[in-house]
């Protein structure tokens, strides 16, 4: 299973590994299938523990303050 970075104009039914478009979308495991050579593959926007990537990376602060990377160096 290859979890893929869904982009605007990606063809979402098209097989990472053989290339065929002849696959299918299971909507309860939310991962597509491919009917040729049997690989699953899944969009990130499509599991359900993803979150929106932050903007820049965070770190907790010794004051117990989130603060942005770029402001502790
Ligand atoms: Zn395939």
């Amino acid at each position: 299973m290859s979890i893929i970075h869904n982009e605007l104009g990606i063809d979402e039914s098209k097989c990472q590994n053989c290339g065929s478009t002849d696959s299918f979308f299971d909507p309860e495991s939310h991962h597509w299938m491919c009917r040729v050579c049997g690989c699953c593959w899944m969009f990130d926007r499509d599991d359900p523990d993803y979150d929106e990537p932050d903007d820049e990376l965070s770190l907790l602060d010794t004051d117990g303050v989130w603060k942005p990377l770029r402001e502790l160096k």
